[in-house]
């Protein structure tokens, strides 16, 4: 069965045109999944649907072939170690109060899958580790981070609960150009080494694309207008 598939999504926002109309792929582990369209297109909206952020309107949402109900408060919850977010802004997506390890430790404490300290601080080590950075930024706070150590803090807290998803919203637009090519590097990394990560990527950046994912969707006003190898989307006239 597929990691993931979208089933005829669709989504609108009250009083408004659909944001989502149509929208149906599939995921297979290890298949990084780009999806590129213009500014309005519902990239935002289809990964909160993805992330169960936001209900759909019409269509279905299933994880390993079971249809996930972002109503139920278990399912939201399983869902949530299922797949994991990266955003756009490092500087905002990081509370400036917390340290570092409490950063990273906060999907192992609120989704209950770790609380002993001991175990805790070796697991962000780990996380800290397989994102570049050395063990003693867990002591330290956001603001002594630079714009791409700070998305590595947030990439170390989205794959610390072991996802087999995860979402990256624009993760490098907000970056300096040569901070760039060495996130994209990480998330390749990420995504093709022995632990079953499979990422998805926004963006409108087709380069940051074609230099991460096997498989790309367009979309244009909510609709799949073009999807399939990445090679082949970017070579079609
Ligand atoms: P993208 O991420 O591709 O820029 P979005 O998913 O943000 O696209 O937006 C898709 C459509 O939904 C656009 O027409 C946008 O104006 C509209 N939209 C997005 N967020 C909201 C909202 N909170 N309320 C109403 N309309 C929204
Ligand atoms: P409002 O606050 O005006 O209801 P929302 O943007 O919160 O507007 O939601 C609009 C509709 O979209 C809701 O009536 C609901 O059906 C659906 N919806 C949005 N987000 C969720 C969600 N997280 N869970 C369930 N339904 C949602």
């Amino acid at each position: 069965t597929a990691l993931f598939e979208a089933r005829e999504l669709g989504f609108a926002y009250r009083g408004r045109p659909d944001a989502l109309a149509d929208v149906s792929f599939t995921l297979e582990t290890g298949e990084n999944l780009g999806i590129v369209g213009e500014s309005g297109a519902g990239k935002s909206t289809l990964l909160r649907l993805m992330l169960g952020l936001t209900r759909p309107s019409s269509g279905t949402l299933l994880t390993d072939g079971s249809a996930f109900d972002s109503r139920s408060r278990s399912a939201l919850r399983a869902h949530r170690r299922f797949a994991q977010a990266v955003f756009q802004d490092p500087y905002s997506s990081l509370d400036p109060r917390q340290s570092v390890e409490r950063i990273i430790a906060e999907p192992l404490r609120s989704l209950g899958i770790e609380r002993a300290r001991a175990a805790v601080h070796q697991r962000v080590s780990a996380a800290l580790e397989s994102v570049g950075l050395p063990a003693d930024a867990a002591g330290r706070y956001p603001h002594e981070f630079s714009g791409g150590q700070r998305q590595r803090i947030a990439i170390a807290r989205a794959i610390v609960p072991n996802p087999r998803l995860l979402l990256a919203d624009e993760p490098v637009s907000a970056l300096d150009v040569s901070t760039r090519v060495r996130i994209i590097e990480l998330l390749a990394e990420l995504g093709s080494g022995e632990s079953p990560l499979t990422v998805v990527v926004v963006s409108h950046d087709l380069g940051v694309v074609a230099a991460l994912c096997q498989r790309m969707l367009v979309l244009e006003n909510g609709r799949v207008v073009e999807q399939g190898r990445t090679d082949a989307v970017l070579s079609a006239p």
